[in-house]
């Protein structure tokens, strides 16, 4: 029987305790609002531990959001090296953390429940079919 790597897990947002249940019910992109289960759909884990577990997720989803900017930041200043006006940067940055708000939404969540949650512990025998 082969087990679920970590690193699959965090990539295709599955349940951290058993690798195997989705985190979310829709797909990443698109217009509907991101459904999260509340009991992952494999082992029954409750993903949110605690009562407002997910406010946490928030400080994530900024950190990710800072690192954004920076990179996309330095990635305008290098291609339009002549153009210096602040609302290029305004535009593309915003621009940039509007077009990848699900992406970070959906990935503030999994690093907060694989990789912040010591009470949530990966457990082999749920890792089956
Ligand atoms: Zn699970």
């Amino acid at each position: 029987m082969a087990y679920t790597s970590k690193i699959n897990a965090v990539v295709s947002a599955k349940c951290p305790r058993c690798r195997r249940g989705d985190l979310f019910k829709n797909s990443m992109y698109g217009f509907a609002p991101q459904k999260m289960y509340e009991n992952c759909p494999h082992c029954g884990l409750r993903y949110e531990i605690e009562p407002g577990y997910f406010y946490a997720a928030m400080y994530v989803g900024y950190a990710i959001n800072v690192a954004l900017g920076v990179t996309v930041g330095f990635a305008t200043y290098f291609i339009t090296q002549e153009d210096q006006s602040p609302w290029i940067y305004i535009i593309v940055i915003l621009l940039a953390s509007v077009l990848l708000a699900p992406l970070n939404f959906r990935y503030s969540r999994v690093i907060l429940l694989h990789w912040l949650s010591p009470k949530i512990k990966y457990i082999k025998d749920y890792d089956y079919d």
